[in-house]
């Protein structure tokens, strides 16, 4: 994983434990449309999606609340919200 050049926190397991567990719905990327432009990684309220070698993105789904944020900003629309399944 790639560390970011500006000093954003990274969640961690804390008094509620890994709060991505909370979700109802959750983002799923679809690779075939990211164009690797990091603007989910930069607007994500979280901060849980990491950046990789390469430029992919991936979403740390211990943490990620599924609060849609990255759907709505990817100029793609290449992540689309789907029902959690527990
Ligand atoms: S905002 Fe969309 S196109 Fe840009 S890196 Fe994220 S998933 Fe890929
Ligand atoms: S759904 Fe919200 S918390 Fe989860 S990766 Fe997208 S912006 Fe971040």
């Amino acid at each position: 994983m790639i560390e970011y050049p500006i000093p954003l926190g990274r969640p961690k397991v804390g008094a509620s434990g890994l709060t991505g567990h909370w979700r109802i719905i959750k983002p799923v990327i679809h690779y075939d449309k990211c164009t690797k432009c990091r603007l989910c990684v930069i607007y994500c309220p979280e901060n849980t999606i990491d950046l990789l070698e390469g430029f992919d993105v991936r979403i740390d789904y211990d943490y990620c609340k599924g609060c849609g944020v990255c759907a709505q900003i990817c100029p793609q629309k290449a992540i689309e919200m789907v029902p959690e399944v527990k």
